[in-house]
Order: structure tokens, then sequence, then C-alpha cells
């Protein structure tokens, strides 16, 4: 589509995604938030939350899918937005599936789309869970360095795999994991595919579990792929296109896009989503509370140094929700980030949640400080998003590469 041919542009939410948008806030604010402090202290997947979301749809293929297909591009980040409004641990728990599914809807051919999204979701009664597995513990953001291993063997038509993931959401307790691998070492992040492991392959377990900072009612942990054989048909987009893929780039022709990256470029939008809801909730609460709280005969709000903070919140969360809708538009539409749009929303949107779910303690004094009042959980949280699919760092220097044309390192 050419730049300017979209006649149609509204920051309107259709109907459809109004009605969306106050479904799942009602869950988010009668099932997730009364939950949130507890699935935090105990650290665990919080599977009657998802067994509920599962029994009225939300936690579904066909709601992530119906979102990720709306026409305006807006129901995915205004979806996610609500979730983790309502609160990011459990948040996450709901929606660290999607990452294995776009993995495998992003780049597998119909077959695999078809066989093995529906089964990383499950249904209601026998809630299933999917992971995506590319950070190692020597390749976080130098995706390059990947050293699990995938050897084709043409006697059995499997694949085995061998090496040890880090940090996968999910890992070890999803049915079905998606895998980033080595498949020619030589060629670094372009001589990487991405393969299924269907659920029950043995030579798959569970390593470390992370104790983590924030987002603890989400599962984080190592995953050790110990002589993983899987079936040819595991392989993501198939070998056809793998082995076209690898003639080109030994003919010096460019690859196309490398796995694990394209999974990231897609989902950056949804990340800086999640980073608006916790920081649209830290900044409900903050507001709330400065209304309320007395100090020298008056709400503290009424002082200039606490209205300017909320003042600064509002209008840092706002930034970075058209960022994030621009981003997510953008996608949909079929248009290129030619200026890192996905990166910026992604930076944005989780530098604005770390401060101002900051700034929601100051305004809370002591009471911010502690773990009765939500805003503590907020800041732990929000720091995640910093971090996960492309730090801020690395964000900056797509951004940094996109402004200036150079190979910024
Ligand atoms: C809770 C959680 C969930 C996660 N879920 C998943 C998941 O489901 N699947 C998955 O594959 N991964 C997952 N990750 C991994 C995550 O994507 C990585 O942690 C992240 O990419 C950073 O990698 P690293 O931790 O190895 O840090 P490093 O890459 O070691 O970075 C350390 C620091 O150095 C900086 N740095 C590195 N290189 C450069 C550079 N060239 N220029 C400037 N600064 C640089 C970084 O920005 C950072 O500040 C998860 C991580 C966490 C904490």
């Amino acid at each position: 589509m050419s730049e300017g041919s979209s006649s149609g542009f509204t920051l309107d939410l259709s109907d459809d995604v109004r009605e969306m948008r106050d479904w799942v806030h009602e869950f988010a604010q009668n099932v997730m938030r009364p939950a949130a402090a507890e699935w935090d202290e105990r650290e665990e997947t919080p599977w009657p939350i998802l067994a509920e979301a599962s029994k009225i749809g939300l936690y579904s293929l066909d709601f992530f899918g119906g979102q990720w297909f709306e026409p305006t591009g807006l129901g995915t980040p205004v979806a996610f937005e609500e979730i983790f409004w309502g609160d990011a641990g459990i948040g996450l728990a709901l929606t660290g599936t999607c990452l294995a599914a776009v993995a495998v809807t992003g780049s597998g051919t119909p077959e695999q789309i078809g066989e093995w999204v529906p089964q990383m979701f499950g249904s209601p009664g026998d809630v299933k869970l999917g992971a995506f597995c590319s950070s190692e513990p020597d390749a976080g953001s130098d995706v390059g360095a990947i050293r699990t291993r995938a050897l084709y063997s043409e006697a059995t038509d499997e694949w085995v795999l061998n090496g040890t993931k880090a940090w996968a959401t999910n890992g070890g307790i999803a049915d079905v994991h998606v895998v980033v691998a080595s498949v020619e070492p030589a060629l670094g992040s372009r001589g990487q595919a991405s393969f299924i492991v269907p659920p029950g392959t043995r030579g798959l377990s569970q390593g470390q579990k992370f104790r983590k900072h924030g987002v603890r009612a989400s599962h984080t942990a190592e995953v050790v792929l110990d002589d993983v054989r899987v079936p040819g048909r595991c392989l993501v987009g198939g070998k056809d296109r793998l082995d076209a893929r690898l003639a080109r780039l030994a003919g010096g022709q460019a690859g196309g896009e490398q796995a694990a990256m394209k999974t990231f470029e897609a989902s950056r939008p949804t990340v800086a989503a999640m980073a608006v809801g916790v920081a649209r909730a830290a900044l409900d609460y903050a507001r709330d509370y400065a209304t309320q709280r007395v100090q020298f005969g008056k709400p503290i709000g009424q002082n200039q140094a606490i209205a300017f903070m909320l003042a600064d919140m509002q209008a840092s969360v706002d930034a970075a929700r058209l960022l994030t809708w621009r981003a997510a538009w953008m996608a949909r539409q079929g248009r290129k980030f030619t200026r890192a749009e996905g990166s910026i929303s992604k930076l944005v949107a989780g530098e604005t949640a770390v401060r101002v779910t900051e700034q929601a303690i100051q305004i809370l004094g002591g009471n911010g400080y502690t773990r009765d009042y939500p805003v503590e959980r907020m800041h732990r949280d929000a720091k995640i998003f910093t971090i996960f699919e492309g730090t801020s760092e690395i964000q900056r220097m797509i951004i940094g590469r996109a402004v200036t044309g150079l190979d910024v390192r």
C-alpha cells in the first residue's frame, strides 16, 4: 500500500473494538485485579485464572487471532492494554502463548498453523500453553550467537535439537515449544530456523525456574534440549523454503528475514501496549490517591508538585499509546516500519511505564513503598518492558540505524 492512500483514517475505535475493550476490562477489573497480589507472592502460573479466561473465551486462539486480524489494527493493542491494566504478571501468563503462536502464524505453512497453534491454547477445561524459546545464556541481545543446533537426519526425516534456552516464558510447562536453532552456524542469525517441539517430546525438559523482580505470576525458565528429535514437518515454514533461503545466501543474495527477528518485530507494538496498560493502571491509582489523601489541610493533588507530576504522567501515557496505535495500525495496513516505528513504540512505552510507576510510588509516599498498595508491584512489573523483546538499548540501536542510515553498533 502506498503512503497516504488510506483515506479512512480515524482514532475512533470501532463499535466492535469498544465492546471488546469493555468486556476485557470487566475481566481485568473483577477477576485479575483481586488475584494480582496473591499470584505475585506465589510466583506461580495462575492456572485458575487461565481456566476462567478460557471458559469465557478470552484465553483462546479465537480471541487473540480475532484481535490480530481486526481490520483497524487496534484490536490487539486495546485488548493488551486492558489485560495489563488488570495485572502484568497474570497478564503475561495469559498472553505469553501469543509469542509462540505468532512465531508459527508469521512464518509457518497453513498446515502447521492449523495443527499446532490451537494446541498451544487447549480448550476450556483443558488449558494449554505455548513457549517461544530464542534467548540462551550466551545469546540474549545477540540473537546471532545462538548455539542450539538443529541437525537434519535424511534417513528418518527428523531434526535433532541440542542446546539450552534461557528465559523462556512458559518454558518447560508449555505443551508446544517453538525453538530457534542454528542450522548453518557460519551464517549467524541468517542461518537460523524455528522448530515446533510437539507435546511430550522426549529430551525436552525444564531447567532452572527464575525467581524474578516482577511479572512473577508468569513462569520463566530454562529449557534444556537433549537430543530432541522432531519430525521434518516441524521445521517452521518447511524445508523447501529453508533450503531455498540457504541457497540464496550461499549465492551471495539476501536471505530474507531471520526467524526470531521476524517474531520480535511483529510483537513490538503488542509489548508496547502491555507497558501502556501498566502505566495507565499506576496513573489511575495515583490520581485517585492524590485527590483523597489530605496533608496540610488539603488533598495532596492540590499541590502543583503533585498535579504537575500527574499531568506529566497523563501526557506520557497518551503519547505512548498513540505511538503504539500508530505502529499497530501500520502493521495491519501492511506498511513496513521504515523508521523503526515498532521499536519506537516499544522504547517509549517501556520507559514510560517505568517512569510513571515510579512517580506513582512517589505520590503515595510511604504507602507506595509497601506491598499493601499495588503501585509497588506495578513498578517491579514495569521494569521488564525495558528488558525483554529487545532491551531499550537495542531499540535505540534499531531506531538509530533507521534515523542515520548508518550501521550503528
Ligand atoms: C521475564 C522475562 C521473560 C522473557 N521471555 C522470553 C521468551 O519468552 N523467549 C525468549 O526467547 N526470551 C525471553 N526473555 C529474554 C529476553 O528477551 C532477554 O533477557 C533480552 O533480550 C536481553 O538479553 P540478556 O538478558 O541476555 O541481556 P544482554 O544481551 O546480556 O544485555 C545486557 C545489557 O547490555 C546491553 N547491551 C547488549 N548489547 C548491546 C549493544 N550492542 N549496545 C548497547 N547495549 C547493549 C543490553 O541493552 C543490556 O542493558 C525473557 C526475559 C525475561 C527477563
